[in-house]
């Protein structure tokens, strides 16, 4: 299992948003709904000082939202604004997890437009986590120690 955040996963033969055999999920909302950056969200929203990113300098400063997200880049893969379709997007929130080759991923962007968030999220239908799957394994192994008369 592979769980990558903030970045794209490069040089693989499957993609993430390729292929999809499920739906997915998608919410719009006037707050994120990934917990990063939700209570400096808030901050900006309320005009209050967040913290500057340290590669820029140090301290706190009242940012928009524009300076705020400055770093953020837009994913192309979902480009549009679930809200108003505008293209000004920014992404502040990508996780994907590959498991066997199974894929379930989160991406959640910002509009500059219309200052909505867009959540969508993905899952593979026979994605498993490592732990079920173990638990899957482990039963198959003792139904089949039963089938040949292994005592336990
Ligand atoms: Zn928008």
């Amino acid at each position: 299992m592979t769980t990558k955040e903030g970045g794209k996963k490069a040089g693989t033969v499957a993609k993430y948003n390729t292929n999809l055999r499920a739906e997915v999920k998608t919410y719009v909302s006037a707050d994120p709904r990934a917990f990063v950056h939700s209570r400096e969200w808030k901050k900006i929203m309320a005009g209050d000082p967040v913290e500057i990113n340290p590669s820029v300098g140090h301290g706190m400063k009242v940012m928009t939202v524009t300076e705020w997200s400055a770093r953020w880049k837009r994913n192309e893969d979902f480009p549009d604004c679930l809200a108003c379709g505008s293209l000004n997007t920014k992404e502040h929130h990508f996780i994907q997890t590959w498991c066997r080759g199974n894929r379930k991923w989160e991406s959640e962007t910002l509009c500059l437009d219309c200052h909505n968030f867009s959540w969508r999220s993905y899952v593979d239908p026979e994605f498993t986590t490592p732990a079920e799957h173990e638990k899957e394994r482990w039963g198959k192994m003792l139904e089949g120690n039963k089938a040949l008369g292994v005592e336990n």
